[in-house]
């Protein structure tokens, strides 16, 4: 399914649109699951894995993806069915 997260093909955070990288929000054994619901961003190397400002690198961010991800799916289902989907709540 198409990103829930963003429209553009650009970084999430920086607005790069060189060497992107498409991540899945719920990695590991939820990638399948955000291939399915949209919940992929492209980011550059940078943001992605390659910095200690990455979403790999710094929990923090990774953190703050994924509540950004789950108010996005909350606008169209409800609080129950995230939890149902990735088995936690970020907000
Ligand atoms: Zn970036
Ligand atoms: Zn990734």
């Amino acid at each position: 399914m198409k990103s829930i997260i963003q429209k553009e093909k650009e970084c999430f955070f920086c607005k790069n649109t060189n060497n992107l990288h498409l991540h899945h929000i719920f990695f590991g054994p939820n990638r399948n699951i955000s291939d399915k619901n949209g919940f992929t961003v492209y980011l550059c190397a940078y943001h992605h894995n390659m910095s200690n400002e990455s979403v790999h690198m710094n929990r923090e961010l990774d953190l703050k993806l994924k509540k950004y991800a789950q108010l996005k799916y909350e606008k169209k289902h409800t609080r129950e069915e995230f939890i149902k989907l990735i088995g936690k709540n970020y907000l």
